[in-house]
């Protein structure tokens, strides 16, 4: 393959690259914004977590007292039993004594049962609206992840078949010009420039009459002094 040819082909596959690049511009923003909604959803998750954990938490320090309410009764019971066997007027004091105590416990535990139930009341209406909150939003974002998801993997299909045609487009192409073309860079992203009219196709600059013709006999690569894009003689070239 001669170097000329060798030039043409690299402007087909300057333009895969090119549908390529811009193809990797489309999918490069939606990562960010489906992590971004799905940290929306995470937050709204946890805070609810948060609540149900305290929600339940009460619930495990209720039936905790309700157990030592009961402990308690029973033992009152017993107390109470032991009057019919009280002998003298200090046992009499010392029972009433036991029995006041363990009166004034249950009390307290009762009144601890009745604000716990208070804060369950008002916690449970709140995971009630939370919960509710939060199934709008998920279902609002997540309908939103999954469109983006479906784009995205959409674009990459895209991006597959373009990589296919590029491994078709650079076939035979001489693996020194390949690589000169892989590391050259060009005005306007371009890297490989075809002439027009006398000028470098990537920055416009008019070429000196000398370049101009070694770049049409196309025996040696020649790089645009303006820009630094490989020159190509092309068939439009004139
Ligand atoms: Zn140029």
């Amino acid at each position: 393959m001669s170097l000329k040819e060798g030039l043409e082909q690299l402007l087909s596959v300057q333009e895969v690259d090119l549908q390529l690049k811009s193809l990797e511009e489309a999918k490069s923003k939606y990562p960010e914004e489906i992590s971004r909604r799905q940290a929306d959803i995470a937050r709204a998750e946890s805070s609810l977590k948060l609540l149900t954990d305290r929600q339940e938490d009460l619930e495990r320090k209720r039936r905790h007292l309700e157990r030592d309410l009961d402990a308690s009764r029973e033992q009152l019971k017993k107390l109470e039993a032991r009057f019919s066997e009280v002998k003298t007027n200090k046992e009499y004091d010392a029972l009433q004594l036991e029995v006041e105590a363990c009166k004034g416990k249950m009390s307290e535990h009762e009144g601890q049962i009745l604000e716990i139930i208070e804060s369950s009341e008002s916690i449970s209406e709140q995971v009630a609206l939370e919960k509710q909150d939060y199934e709008e939003l998920r279902q609002e974002q997540q309908g939103r992840v999954d469109e983006l998801q479906a784009k995205l993997d959409a674009l990459q299909g895209e991006v597959d078949g373009v990589q296919a045609r590029r491994k078709a487009a650079i076939q035979g192409i001489d693996i020194l010009l390949l690589r000169s073309y892989e590391n050259a860079k060009g005005g306007r992203g371009l890297t490989v420039a075809p002439v027009r009219k006398g000028s470098c196709g990537a920055c416009y600059r008019q070429l000196p009459a000398q370049m101009k013709t070694i770049v049409r006999r196309s025996k040696e690569v020649m790089i645009c002094e303006s820009c630094g894009a490989i020159m190509a003689w092309d068939v439009e070239s004139s």
